[in-house]
């Protein structure tokens, strides 16, 4: 399948004469399309709700679109929390996921009335003392452990993650929180991140279903709602066939009405905490070419580097690139296209086929629009660049200045001299 920018390079053309490379644009349509898909898709069961996963957009204007569609927020973090609050998402709209957590950032979500998913069993006994009590709606992260095996062969390797509680720490856990004065009961586990397949969801509800049997026949806890969490992926590449919410959804309905049915827990509420399929295709990282380079291989320079997008250094991920303006033209130059980081891995693309690039060439780099810029860093002292949103009217709005050399030293208030280091806001 060919990949398509969402903005056409006319559009394009006139934001950029608004807001300087690089910048992260962003798709209100395509957004509002997706989550009104997933709300559809899990319509059947009516306690669902989507906590939008905050760390793979943190950006409040997108929050608060998701907000309308009755998205809650999926927190592991104080600012996370604080940045979920400030858009009112707060209570029970907010599932504080955290592991190794702070005691601070308990007292905090807390405070707010989040739910709380507690990554370890240990934590029992560390929330209790830290906030003078059980809460009344308490959640358990699960993890089975070995390796994660669907139709599709091995998914991934749950035995060597840090996170969630073995089975018979659960089962011990779920009876000692009832003791302590719980009341109200859920479960949740994050097996496999990215998946490109409509059988995971359905894979892992039939997991935790079953689970949720055990648990009401052992202990007598009906539990209030299952947590598939994230790891429904996107198609990064062009040749990957894309999820199908509705198909997903239909097959977690499947093994619901199998399992949960005929138990008798027909009213377990359902909820997802999906971040990347939530906003990653409806994100793009805007860059301009400023420098070609031939020596051993061809280079093209651009204004955007790792700083703003962390995935191709990181986990040499696939990230699609279009030059707008020669969407038609013959892919026949081959091309690395790099950042400007003193660091050889600091590259978008390598030996990619592209159309040939001239400087002052735009470039999309597509699927930035969860975990791009969030991971961003300012290494070399390289700032992070804005974030804009395609409002569905064709406008371009501003989410999020970039960040100016003042910004970058204002954590040296310390440092008395910084006040006399001449920079320039711009
Ligand atoms: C990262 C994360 C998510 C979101 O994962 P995606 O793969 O982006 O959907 C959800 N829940 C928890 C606890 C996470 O850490």
């Amino acid at each position: 399948m060919k990949k398509q920018p969402f903005v056409s390079n006319e559009q394009l053309q006139e934001i950029v004469k608004q807001f300087p490379t690089p910048f992260h644009l962003y798709d209100e349509k395509g957004i509002r399309a997706n989550v009104q898909a997933v709300r559809d898709a899990f319509a059947w069961n009516p306690g669902f709700r989507e906590y939008f996963a905050v760390k793979a957009e943190p950006n409040p204007f997108i929050i608060q679109i998701l907000k309308e569609y009755g998205c809650g927020c999926d927190c592991s973090s104080l600012t996370e929390l604080m940045l979920s609050d400030a858009v009112g998402i707060r209570g029970e709209q907010i599932m504080f996921s955290s592991n190794n957590t702070p005691p601070e950032e308990f007292v905090f979500a807390d405070k707010l009335g989040a739910v709380i998913n507690l990554d370890d069993f240990t934590h029992i006994d560390f929330l209790e003392q830290t906030i003078g009590k059980i809460p009344e709606t308490i959640s358990c992260r699960y993890n089975p452990g070995g390796v994660y095996e669907i139709s599709n062969g091995i998914m991934d390797n749950p035995g060597d993650a840090k996170y969630g509680f073995t089975k018979e720490q659960l089962l011990e856990g779920y009876q000692l929180l009832k003791e302590k004065g719980a009341k109200h009961f859920g479960l949740h586990s994050f097996l496999v991140s990215n998946t490109v397949t409509n059988d995971y969801y359905p894979a892992l509800a039939k997991t935790l279903f079953e689970l949720a049997v055990e648990i009401q026949q052992k202990l007598g806890i009906k539990l209030d709602f299952i947590n598939l969490s994230g790891g429904v992926g996107i198609a990064y590449q062009p040749d990957q066939e894309p999820n199908d919410i509705a198909a997903i959804g239909e097959g977690v309905h499947k093994v619901f009405d199998e399992i949960l049915v005929p138990a008798g827990l027909e009213n377990t509420a359902i909820y997802t905490e999906m971040g990347r399929f939530m906003t990653g295709p409806y994100g793009c990282l805007v860059t301009k070419a400023v420098h070609e380079k031939h020596t051993y291989k061809d280079y093209i320079g651009v204004d955007a580097c790792a700083a703003n997008l962390m995935r191709p250094a990181m986990y040499g991920a696939y990230h699609h690139i279009t030059v707008m303006g020669k969407e038609d033209a013959p892919c026949d130059h081959k091309y690395d296209v790099v950042g400007s980081l003193c660091e050889n891995n600091d590259k978008f693309a390598v030996d990619r086929m592209l159309p040939e690039i001239e400087k002052g060439d735009y470039l999309v780099i597509h699927d930035t629009g969860a975990h791009g810029f969030a991971m961003g860093y300012n290494y070399n002292g390289r700032l992070w660049s804005a974030e804009v949103l395609l409002r569905e009217d064709g406008t371009a709005q501003l989410i999020r200045r970039a960040q100016t050399p003042k910004d970058y030293f204002a954590t040296f208030d310390c440092f008395a001299i910084y006040q006399n280091i001449p920079f320039s806001e711009s």
